[in-house]
Formats: C-alpha cells, structure tokens, sequence
C-alpha cells in the first residue's frame, strides 16, 4: 500500500537500519566452518528481501503531493544511506568473505550458481572498492568521503527537484506560444497589469523558448532556467574535489576510473576517445547545419534561438507543426496501443487494475502485466503509471525501479517486479483531451521500455535484475525501442485523431520522420557537451589540476566550443541543473552515445525490416533482456547480434556512414 505516514516512513527507516546491523553482526560472528549456506546464501536473500521497501520509502519523495511526506523520504534516504555507508565499511563482515572467498579460490568450497558466484566476486570487488582492505586510518578517511557525497548529492538533487523559480511575462511578450500554454499559466496582477507566471517545468519552457517571436523574451528564459539553481555550484565544487581525493585514497587514476571499471567501457581513455571521435566526425555537419539556421535567421544565432528556428524551420521548409501532429496522439489511445505493440513482441499482456486502492495519488493507474498464452499465462509483475505534473513531483520522464524479481530461497516460487513511470504530461482540459507531442510519444515509449526490462527480468538475484546493468548499457533497450516511434507502419497504428479518429496522413508521416535528423549534428554536439564536461571534471588525475579547474568556465568554454552555438558571452551556469551529475550517472553521461551503438544495431539487425517481428522479439527477450546484469552482457550482444556488435547502424543514423 501506499499510505505511509512521515512518521511510519522515518520508523520503518529505523527498523531496517537495526536489522541490517543485525544481520551483519550475525554474518561478523561466523568465524569458523565457514560455508555458501551459512554465509552467502542468507546474505543474497536479505539483500533481496529489503530492496521493496527501501525503493518505496525513497520514492515517495518523487512523486508524494504531501510535502512532508517528500521531506521524511528525503530524509529517511539521507539516513538510511549514512548507516548504510557505515555497514559496508565493516571490515568484520569483510573478513568473513574474504575467509570464504579464500575457502571458494582454493576448492574447499563450490558454489552450484554461476550468479552466486558472480555475487561473491562483485562482492568482494564492491569492499575493496570501499577500501575495506586499507589500513584503519585510510579507512577512516573513506569512510568520511563517502558520507559527505551522499548527502551532498542528495542535496544537489534536491535543488534541483524542487527548483520553483518562474518569470513574469506580459501577454505581448509571449507572442508566438500556443494559446493553450498560455491559457495554462496563472496569471498574476502587478501595478494593474495582467502578467502571466511562466514557471521553469518542461511544460511552460519548451513551448515559451520553442515558440516565443520576441527574442529578448527567449533570451530572458534562457539565462533565468540556465540560473535557476545556483544554490548548486559550490555543492558541485565540494563533490568534484571530494571524488577525486576519494578514488586517489583507493588507488584510482581518476574518479572515472574509478567508477567505469564495471562498465562495458571498462576505462576512461575508451570513453573520452570516444566521445572525442564522435565530435570530430559531427562538427563538419554540425557547421553546415549552423549555417542553414543562421541563414534563415538572417543574423548569428545564439543559443536562444536554436529549438524557435528549428521548429519555424520545421514547420515552413518540412511542413512540421509539432501542436498539428499531437491532435493525433491523445494519451489514453496512444499509450494503449504502445502497450500492444510490447505485448505482441514480448508475449505480454497488461490488465489495467481499475479499482485504484494502492496507489500513492489519485492520477496514478495500475497495470497488472502478463506473460505468455492460454494455459501458460504466468503473471509477471505490476507497472504504475503517474503522467502528469503536480507540485514537487519529480520534474522529468523516468522509470523507477520499485521491487525487483527475484528467486525466493524455497527454490520454487519467484519475487515479482514492480516499477512505475513517472512523467509530466501536460492534463486533459474542458475541450481537449491530454494530446502527446511526437517527442513525447517518443520519451513515453522509451521510458516504458525501461519498464518492459525491468519486468522481463529473470534473475536469481535481485542485484543483477532487469535495468540494474552497467550505465553503458542500461538506456541500449530503451534506445533501440525509440525507432519504432519512427517507423511508419507504426505511426500509422499509434495514431488517431482526437476529433475524427483518423490516423496520420502519409504526407504527414514522410514530413515527420524527414525532420528526424534536422539539425541532428548540433543536438548531439550538445550532448557531447555534457559528456565531455562529466568525464573532465572527473578524469583530473593530479592535485594540481584540481586546484586549476573551475567548473563555471570549463562548462561556459566547453559549450561554446562543443556545440559550436554562440551564448553572446553570456555565461549561465546550468550545470545547477545536470541532475546526472550527482544523481548516479557521474562520469556516466558519455553512456547516452555508448549505449545508442547498440542499440542501434539491434534495430537495424533484428527489427528494421519487421519492426513486429515476434521471433526476433523473443528472441531480444530471453537473450539479453531477461539477463538482467547476471551475464556477461557482450557475450550476449553477440549471440543476439550473430556477430560482434558493430557501429555501422549508429553512424548511419547521424549521416556519417558515407
Ligand atoms: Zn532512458
């Protein structure tokens, strides 16, 4: 249920850090006739038993309506995280594992399951990358580290979740922004003039800084969202320096090093050689497509300018109106039969659950998912849709990860998953339904198929189940699913419009995927942009370095160079809000283009003639995505794949294969 109270949210909080101890001070008293039964059989299962409430005591602060309900999660995680750094530090538990280890290397003891012994080596590894095997003093200093990241990111998430800065604009200055966004805004009377309250969430911004005619009201977003989280530099200083000192304590050439020897990239001299090749190979295209936009402009862009010329680009040279193609994609209907499109690949069945009880707010639905036909229709773990902004609410698209699956200890029965989608949509009004813009179409199909893998997942142990993969690999399925939302076939289907139930003319479709690539070097340069700054402001490998690097110029610089669009020497210091940066992805944004490699090319090997291929949708199904992280994940891209994963499609795509 989802009805937990501050209070029960902190006490629970409480329970399972004493509980925790005390499983760890029972694994700390075994000293002799150590064995897989009594030591890492029982530790596999508490670790599994705990992930459901620890994910769902955490999650209420994205998505409860109660701010102090948001508060005690926020809280509750900030604790349970600080007890939780001390437990991995104890260097009790970590002698018994390396006496059992000791006792696996030399044939005392075999462990019948691969991923059981997967779990005690990535055990092993996760103590000695805590430090475990330093002396007490150096372990001292880790351990302090360690606990002023947490709360330091978690601080710096914060900020950036509950940002609520707006700007005030006259009627005249938001010429240009559809009616209906507008109309949305609360309108605030000041000195006898009606003013309109554009706050910073993606439903305001994009249609104000994508639509506005007048320049210096686009200028005027631009620099208030790039400012909006100030508050966040000096965290981002202090969580720079401390990673640093961190992975130079353990041994590490860098932090990235530190963080990407888990990866499919394995390093950071294979990360940043790789971004830095993408971005030779995109500038050349990306200052052609420079030039046609400054063309149309008829002056210098800035980077203000760039998504109001694109879309006026996009809708007298492609004939593109992105507010014209959402009337074909209201929510109920599309999100239907995106969810049939799942099913007929992945042998799935969603039965929405209509009696809404369990949920943690009135928006939220419910679907219970099935797997496989007639008599062996198994059920398979439940999804939770939340799609529309509230106050505090979690302020992107992304899937959460509730409970994970699992194989109970009795050998027969299974833990189900559970995961939800939480995203922002604008809402239905009086005259219209809620209508999809295509680039949402797109973001809800990916972020489901974040879901799709987490319920596929098939795993004895929750710690390699479903997403829970290298972050080099994670977004690979959710990539490959996006081309779908491109295909015609597809977009026929999907589509229906809200008056008329018609579906997407074909000149309408042909305009629209025409207008996939426009402008596609210079969004991936600013991608590049922020993969670039993540690995540089985590790859400084002397004191020196760290004493020279200032992040607001590195960022500024690195933008103006990267993505080649002039900021009119304004500088903003955005990085306020690159959540990923403390939010798990640090030293991982350069994942985004690794990832998209393969997924890519199991789109064009398996789907891209038959994009409803169910063989090959099985086949995607049980070779890779019920794997979870519980085998090596190359090895099963190649058996996929029938050869070695290639870049070729990925190329294709940004028009570089020739
Ligand atoms: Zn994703």
């Amino acid at each position: 249920s989802w009805n937990h109270t501050p209070q029960q949210i902190a006490d629970l909080t409480e329970e399972l850090i004493e509980t925790t101890k005390a499983f760890n001070d029972h694994i700390a008293s075994l000293s002799s006739n150590l064995t897989v039964e009594g030591v890492l059989l029982p530790y596999i299962d508490f670790e599994n038993e705990s992930q459901l409430l620890i994910n769902q005591l955490f999650f209420y602060q994205y998505v409860s309506s109660d701010k102090d309900i948001r508060d005690a999660s926020t809280a509750a995680e900030e604790l349970f995280s600080e007890k939780m750094i001390e437990q991995s530090l104890r260097t009790d538990v970590y002698e018994v594992f390396k006496k059992l280890q000791e006792k696996v290397d030399s044939g005392m003891l075999s462990i019948a399951s691969k991923e059981h012994q997967l779990f005690l080596s990535k055990t092993m590894l996760g103590f000695r990358k805590n430090g475990l095997h330093l002396p007490e003093d150096q372990r001292q200093v880790v351990k302090s580290y360690l606990s002023k990241l947490k709360e330091l990111c978690i601080h710096f998430s914060k900020n950036a979740n509950e940002e609520n800065g707006y700007i005030l604009f006259s009627k005249e200055e938001l010429e240009g922004v559809p009616k209906s966004t507008v109309d949305s805004f609360e309108q605030v009377d000041k000195d006898g003039v009606q003013l309109y309250k554009m706050t910073f969430k993606y439903p305001d911004i994009f249609p104000v800084s994508g639509f506005a005619n007048n320049e210096t009201t686009r200028k005027t977003v631009y620099l208030g969202n790039g400012d909006k989280c100030k508050a966040n530099n000096v965290i981002l200083e202090e969580i720079i320096a401390l990673r640093y000192k961190l992975a130079k304590l353990l041994g590490f050439n860098s932090f990235s090093d530190y963080v990407l020897d888990e990866t499919l990239a394995q390093n950071v001299t294979t990360a940043v050689s790789f971004l830095t090749d993408l971005r030779r190979k995109l500038t050349p295209l990306a200052q052609i497509e420079l030039e046609k936009l400054s063309e149309f402009k008829g002056a210098e862009v800035f980077k203000w300018d760039f998504k109001y010329l694109e879309n006026k680009m996009l809708s007298k040279q492609y004939q593109v109106n992105e507010t014209e193609i959402a009337e074909y994609f209201p929510m109920e209907s599309t999100i239907e039969k995106m969810l049939a499109i799942y099913e007929k690949l992945f042998d799935l069945e969603f039965q929405p659950v209509l009696t809404n009880t369990s949920v943690w707010h009135e928006d939220v639905r419910q679907y219970l998912v099935l797997i496989g036909e007639g008599s062996n229709k198994k059920f398979l773990g439940v999804i939770y849709f939340d799609l529309h902004p509230r106050e505090g609410k979690y302020g992107h698209a992304a899937n959460f990860g509730i409970a994970p699956g699992y194989a109970k200890r009795d050998g027969k029965s299974r833990a189900y998953p559970i995961t939800a989608l939480v995203c922002n949509f604008s809402k239905k009004t009086e005259s219209k339904p809620s209508l999809l813009k295509h680039y949402e179409v797109k973001t809800f199909f990916h972020e489901l198929g974040h879901g799709i893998h987490d319920l596929l997942g098939r795993t004895e142990v929750a710690r390699f189940h479903g997403t829970n993969v290298p972050r080099d690999f994670v977004e690979t399925p959710s990539q490959s699913f996006e081309f779908w939302t491109w295909e015609k076939s597809i977009l026929k289907n999907l589509s229906s419009h809200y008056l008329t139930n018609e579906s997407l003319s074909d000149t309408l479709i042909d305009n629209l995927v025409s207008t996939k690539h426009v402008n596609g070097a210079l969004h991936a340069l600013r991608q590049l942009h922020f993969g670039l700054f993540d690995l540089a402001v985590h790859q400084l490998e002397d004191d020196e370095s760290l004493e020279l690097l200032n992040i607001s110029r590195l960022w500024n610089n690195l933008s103006n160079e990267v993505s080649l669009i002039s900021s009119g020497n304004y500088t903003v210091d955005s990085y306020g809000s690159f959540g990923h940066i403390a939010g798990g992805y640090e030293s991982g944004y350069y994942s985004y283009f690794f990832s998209e490699v393969f997924g890519d090319d199991i789109y064009y090997t398996l789907f891209k003639d038959d994009p409803m291929s169910v063989e090959n949708g099985r086949k995607y199904r049980d070779i890779v995505l019920s794997k979870g992280n519980s085998e090596d994940i190359m090895d099963n891209l190649k058996l996929l794949l029938g050869r070695e994963p290639t870049s070729d499609a990925f190329l294709k795509e940004y028009g570089l294969d020739k």
